[in-house]
């Protein structure tokens, strides 16, 4: 099975490019040079370069002996959360912002949610000394101010959305919006494998790197590349996609998807799409999403904000109804007992977004034999509130 999307741009029946006529030239432009640009050898050698001596790749696949033999089997963390800006968005970034210098483009537009894209674009921006302008919710900003100072130390504008939620999918609403206004010379970095054909393709094959790094990892660690289970947290999809995506043709290997239920599926405060969401059309793309009969988009919810989004990339709808992976779902306490689990059995901190990779080892049973990765997606810096929090209360709780 083929992870890539076909010439239209659809993973089966899901995926495409609807979008308002106004920005049909560019993103002609990037469904016509995309795959050129990125296949271009002197491309290649300046995107791995960056990886390799600027984000700091590749990241180690580190065995887990505590944590594997708390679950009897073996289980390997593939250390995103070591990348430069503590996640794997740097890599799509980085990919992103050589496209667009390719493309001649002077300006660069971001949408972000907990920050953590706006600050990979922030930076790669500062870098290749780019006007850089980011669109994120109020309620978001107010949620995650350190990536907000973050940005505006790199020299980025923050741009905040008072509409709707005054979260992500505003922001995003907001960032399409400018790139109508400003079609001509403006590239817009989009952070998940989500939107108008060609970013689905373009951002998994960016974050293929993941995939591509822990199959020679695992040669070299255990004499074979081919895991037994790949396990990541899904957003949009993009970490996931690119540690799922040159096992594409592996069958034996079980992929396995871990969305964020909240305060659970049926409490009506959810960000579990594929259980609670049905096909529709989200910005630009053929996909599942949460929507109410009349099929306006329903507000998603979780406590991380890297997961609280309404839609999923078209490819992981495809996988899903092809059952070629595996979709879980985690909510908001098992997701912060497995981040505190981790600290304590690892001396890892998680993102609150990966620890849902991790809890998902509790909902699954394991064989001795058994090799399983975790995508470590990012490091939990930025949730340090949150655990604080949770323990704090945690304490509270047992006092009464
Ligand atoms: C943004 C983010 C996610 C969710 O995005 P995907 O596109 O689903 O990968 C997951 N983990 C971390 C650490 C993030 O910053």
């Amino acid at each position: 099975m083929n992870f890539s999307v076909d010439e239209r741009g659809y993973y089966g029946e899901y995926g495409g490019a609807y979008i308002p006529e106004i920005l049909f030239n560019n993103i002609e432009e990037l469904q016509k040079n995309y795959l050129n640009i990125m296949e271009d050898k002197c491309f290649q050698k300046e995107f791995e370069s960056l990886l390799r001596h600027y984000v700091g790749r590749p990241t180690p696949l580190y065995l887990a002996k505590n944590l594997s033999s708390e679950f009897k089997t073996t289980i390997y963390l593939k250390r995103e959360d070591l990348n430069h800006t503590g996640a794997h968005k740097i890599n799509n970034a980085i990919g992103q912002i050589l496209l667009a210098k390719q493309l001649g483009k002077k300006r660069i537009i971001a949408e972000t949610g907990a920050g953590q894209h706006g600050v990979a674009t922030a930076t790669v921006c500062a870098l290749m000394n780019l006007e850089c302008i980011v669109y994120m919710g109020q309620a978001d900003i107010e949620r995650q101010a350190p990536n907000v100072a973050r940005m505006k130390l790199l020299g980025a504008k923050v741009r905040p959305v008072n509409s709707g939620s005054k979260t992500l999918k505003d922001a995003t609403n907001e960032a399409i919006r400018d790139w109508i206004n400003n079609a001509g010379d403006t590239h817009y970095i989009i952070g998940s494998v989500v939107g108008p054909h060609p970013y689905p393709d373009m951002v998994a094959r960016f974050q293929s790197v993941i995939s591509k790094e822990m199959k020679d990892q695992l040669l070299n660690q255990t004499g074979s590349e081919l895991p037994t289970h790949v396990i990541a947290c899904v957003g949009g999809g993009s970490n996931a996609a690119g540690a799922f995506f040159h096992f594409s043709e592996n069958k034996t290997v079980k992929l396995i998807g871990v969305e964020a239920s909240g305060k659970g599926i049926d409490s009506g405060h959810t960000a579990a799409t594929l259980v609670a969401g049905r096909p529709g059309v989200i910005h630009g793309s053929k996909t599942y999403l949460m929507q109410n009969e009349d099929g306006q988009i329903t507000e998603p919810y979780s406590l991380s904000a890297g997961l609280d989004y309404p839609g999923i990339g078209p490819l992981h709808a495809y996988l899903f109804d092809k059952g070629r992976a595996t979709y879980l779902h985690v909510t908001d306490a098992e997701a912060l007992d497995a981040a505190f689990n981790l600290s304590r059995t690892e001396g890892i901190i998680p993102a609150l977004e990966s620890a849902h990779a991790v809890a998902a080892l509790q909902k699954l049973k394991f064989e001795k034999s058994d090799v399983v990765v975790i995508n470590l997606s990012g490091r939990g810096d930025k949730d340090l509130d949150t655990y604080i929090n949770y323990l704090n209360e945690k304490a509270d709780g047992k006092q009464d």
